[in-house]
């Protein structure tokens, strides 16, 4: 058992990079542990903190970005200290970094899009949904992009959370998404959309789909859409049936099977909008000359492997679907960091359970870790990230206490003097909370969470215009 004389006098330093969940989680952890006393100085590239939190969840779930409360309290504990706008690689190096820390750990997200690596996919109008979330949700990399919402047909690519995310976006009313913090400029641009339409491809069946219960579930009680399904597109084929009925088959999966086939005995009440839920299909072209103007699909049929895995395999029957705007939605991707080994292939740190690995010798680099979607791979909700960043932090305390980290050649330098040189437009966790304070003000009179700033040069005015009225 440890006691207090077994303490290290000095505290462990370490610097965690990506103030989002698994950051956030890790600080928490870090902070948490009676045995040894710790510092922690996260780093994130924006001045907001919570990373997806704050740009990924949809913004008519708010009840979801209340884990923020939980991040609140890590802040205000001892040995914590933020440093927002500050890019590790771009400002600081990881070098740096590490001769500062007895540990360094990577949580930076894997925000990036996929490509379908289709002819026509980089045709104007067609777009990553990665883009499009980022922008309703007020990114500030994303705040100067638009999307043309004049035509009448949307097709979302995909069958994850995100693409019903997405979906429901555009199928909000005015009046529902002036209830959210939803950009300003998004709320403005998706209020005047002609979209009538909303189609949803899946490229195996819905008993394969990613949806889970929940989203799946609310896209059938929209106010002002109606959702569609066609029952010949969720009649379960003989390997769905089987699979679904295998030893230890997924509960969710069933579920997902009976609202779908409960949506396609609905007879469509003509609100304004239509989800349209569509099945085995896979887009193998979008086409138009200028723009986009359809998306080429080819139908699917489901062929069974030796475990009953179910693949989709083209057939001959393709099917042009007319559409003005394709977003696409085929999951996220990490992108390698200068100085931190990658490995391409899963696009996630090169590591072996959060200790980061050297490719060329397989060996653990001592002092260095990685956490939350990163390290796994962009799957996994909020929560997934709080055990994730636990054995990662428990693999740090493990190193420690086998003495295998080493000892930093400027362990003394404070890096905060380091940031202050290279970026002296930093942003401290109180800088950071006027500017929460001030979006929250700004949507108190409106009945919204908040009115986001979208812009870092606003976010920095704020911190510092109010910093100094408060001098
Ligand atoms: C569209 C969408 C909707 C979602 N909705 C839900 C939901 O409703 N419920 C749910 O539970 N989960 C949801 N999730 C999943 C959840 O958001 C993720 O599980 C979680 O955010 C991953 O955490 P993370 O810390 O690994 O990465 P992120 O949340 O991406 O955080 C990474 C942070 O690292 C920072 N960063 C990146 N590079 C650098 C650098 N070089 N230097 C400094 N900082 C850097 C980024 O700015 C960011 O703040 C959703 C995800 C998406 C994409």
């Amino acid at each position: 058992m440890s006691d207090q004389n077994e303490t290290p006098v000095r505290p462990l330093k370490v610097a965690i990079v990506g103030a989002g969940p698994a950051g956030f989680y890790a600080a928490g952890q870090l902070l948490a542990q009676k045995d040894v006393a710790c510092e922690v100085n996260l780093f994130d590239r924006l001045p907001a903190p919570y990373g997806l939190v704050r740009f990924g969840v949809a913004p008519d779930h708010p009840k979801i970005k209340s884990v923020i409360r939980v991040f609140e309290k890590t802040a205000k504990k001892d040995g914590f200290r933020f440093f927002g706008n500050v890019e590790i690689g771009t400002h600081v190096t990881h070098d740096e970094l590490a001769e500062r820390h007895d540990a360094v750990i990577y949580t930076t997200g894997a925000s990036h899009d996929r490509r379908l690596g289709l002819p026509g996919e980089d045709l104007p109008g067609s777009h990553p949904a990665t883009d499009f979330v980022a922008w309703y949700n007020g990114h500030p990399d994303a705040a100067h992009l638009q999307f043309d919402l004049t035509g009448k047909r949307a097709v979302v690519v995909g069958n994850g959370n995100v693409a019903v995310d997405v979906a429901r976006m555009l199928a909000l009313t005015e009046d529902e998404l002036r209830e959210t913090d939803t950009a300003d400029h998004a709320i403005e641009a998706l209020a005047a959309s002609n979209i009538e339409e909303i189609v949803v491809l899946g490229r195996r069946g819905i008993a394969q789909a990613a949806f889970t219960n929940p989203e799946l579930r609310e896209l059938g009680e929209m106010a002002e859409a109606d959702v569609i399904v066609d029952p010949a597109e969720v009649a379960l084929d003989e390997g769905s049936r089987a699979w679904l009925t295998r030893d230890g088959a997924d509960v969710r999966e069933q579920k997902n099977v009976e609202i779908a086939t409960e949506y396609s005995t609905r007879t469509p009440e003509g609100k304004r909008r239509r989800v349209v839920l569509r099945f085995l299909l896979s887009p193998v072209k979008i086409v138009g000359e200028d723009r986009v103007e359809g998306i080429e699909v080819v139908r699917n049929k489901l062929v069974a492997d030796d475990d009953g895995w179910l693949t989709a395999r083209p057939t001959n029957e393709t099917e042009v679907i007319p559409c003005d705007l394709v977003l696409r939605s085929i999951g996220y991707r990490g992108r390698p960091l200068p100085d931190v080994p990658f490995d391409d292939e899963r696009a996630t740190i090169n590591n072996l359970d959060g200790r980061v690995m050297d490719p060329e010798t397989a060996e653990p680099i001592p002092g260095v870790y990685t956490a939350g979607w990163i390290k796994r791979g962009p799957s996994g909700v909020i929560g997934t990230n709080k055990k994730c960043a636990t054995d990662t932090v428990t693999m740090l305390l493990q190193d420690v206490a086998e003495g295998l980290l080493p000892t930093p050649a400027k362990r003394d330098e404070d890096v905060a003097a380091l940031v202050a040189e290279r970026r002296p437009e930093h942003v401290d966790f109180a800088a950071w909370k006027r500017i929460d304070e001030h979006e929250q003000a700004l949507g108190e009179p409106q009945g919204r969470p908040r009115v986001k700033l979208v812009s870092v040069d606003e976010m920095l005015e704020v911190a510092n215009a109010t910093a100094a009225a408060a001098d």
